[in-house]
């Protein structure tokens, strides 16, 4: 498999009694790996085509690295390729509570060395409900950080307790809601062109995942998130600004900010507007 070294520094924090397994996303045929929504494929060579063979039918992590062993797989090309897959999106893993409770020990323990192992990258078909699920795996540190904050800002009087409840009642379920309305325009544009997607989701980040599009199509799809982001705040600071509820216009005002931001052209949506403009002549 053509990986880099690299790539063992993406493979997540693995318990002997996990359950790995490939995502449907991804197709083994022979020493080809294919990644069906992207339309991408992977030529494996040795050690890697045996790994996934056995991933493909689902394996305990334990099994696995004794079946490394038995075939002379080193551990760092084994981690390597994990890397390579949960990299991808196509590692899936089931743990059971146990195994989530020594996680979390070990998690708690190595935390303040500055260990922190990668997270496990989650990526389903896209429906509404894997968006929404994958939304709220990426949006819910955010919003229990605005909860503790919020919550503080009152006790210590920094702001009134009607403020505060505005903040949590308004603000974070219209940030969340943004950002799920934010990436199903994107997977509307998508669907309209026929194009299959996946949704991915690691840590904070939240992307659809899909093959390469034409210009036109790519540049649709990059307007069409931010612009959805940004109206359904419209309505918020129009009130708040008519009502004089100035948090309403503010936490509104901040939310769509953070979608404009989305239309810098250095990343993300940005960065693909940008690169569909220089083509533009094409559309
Ligand atoms: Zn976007």
């Amino acid at each position: 498999m053509s990986v880099a070294t690299s790539f063992t520094q993406y493979c997540p924090l693995l318990l002997g009694g996990d359950i790995l397994s490939l995502s449907p996303s991804f197709l083994l045929h022979g020493k080809f790996l294919r990644d069906v929504p992207i339309g991408a494929t992977h030529k494996l060579r040795p050690p890697g085509d045996i790994i996934l063979s056995a991933l493909q039918y689902g394996i305990t992590f334990g099994s696995l690295c004794g079946l490394a062993e038995e075939l002379g797989i080193t551990e760092p090309q084994l981690i390597e390729t994990l890397g390579f897959l949960n990299c991808a999106g196509g590692l899936r893993r089931r743990r059971t509570l146990q195994g989530w409770l020594i996680a979390m020990r070990y998690t708690a323990i190595h935390a303040p060395t500055g260990a922190i192992n990668p997270a496990l990258s989650w990526r389903q078909r896209l429906s509404y409900k894997s968006l929404a699920y994958a939304t709220l795996r990426a949006t819910w540190p955010v919003v229990l950080l605005g909860i503790l904050v919020a919550t503080v800002a009152i006790v210590s009087g920094i702001i009134s307790t009607v403020t505060g409840l505005y903040a949590m009642g308004y603000a974070l379920p219209l940030f969340v809601t943004s950002i799920y309305i934010h990436e199903l325009a994107h997977t509307y544009v998508l669907r309209f062109a026929n194009i299959k997607t996946d949704v991915m989701q690691l840590r904070l980040r939240l992307g659809v995942m899909h093959r390469k599009a034409s210009r036109k199509v790519e540049l649709y799809c990059a307007v069409a998130g931010p612009s959805a982001g940004i109206g359904l705040c419209i309505p918020g600071m129009f009130y708040g600004l008519t009502r004089h509820v100035l948090v309403i216009w503010a936490a509104s005002a901040a939310i769509a900010i953070i979608h404009l931001a989305g239309l810098l052209p250095l990343y993300g949506d940005g960065a693909s507007i940008r690169r569909s403009w220089q083509n533009s002549e094409a559309i």
